[in-house]
């Protein structure tokens, strides 16, 4: 449905003039055709807001593991008790490339 943009009159979407007033009705096509250019934006924006909301959850998944082992690392450095190995390769793969590379060169 579309209305007469003079008077108001609710018109068939065919019409070309207005049987209320008279009145030529072209613009109609014209505006709701560059509405619906404005809900396709609208549209993807929602979607990608959707998708890099779901995408940043994930990307705080790695505080799961990335924490209790800077805590454990802490506490170690702190206490200069000696880190075994196996956490020196997990922190390399698993936390950070420049930590565990230091923590397997300790040694050398
Ligand atoms: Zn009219």
């Amino acid at each position: 449905m579309k209305y007469c943009t003079k008077c108001g009159k609710e018109l068939v979407d065919e019409a070309v003039v207005c049987t209320g007033c008279g009145c030529p009705v072209g613009q109609a096509p014209k505006a709701s055709a560059s509405n619906s250019n404005k809900q396709t934006m609208r549209e993807a924006a929602r979607i990608i807001m959707i998708v890099f909301t779901v995408f940043t959850g994930f990307a705080i998944i790695p505080l799961c593991w990335m924490i209790p082992m800077t805590v454990y690392l802490n506490n170690r450095v702190k206490n200069n008790e000696e880190i075994s190995l196996a956490y020196k390769i997990c922190c390399l793969l698993f936390c950070g490339t420049v930590p565990g590379i230091l923590l397997l060169l300790e040694d050398i």
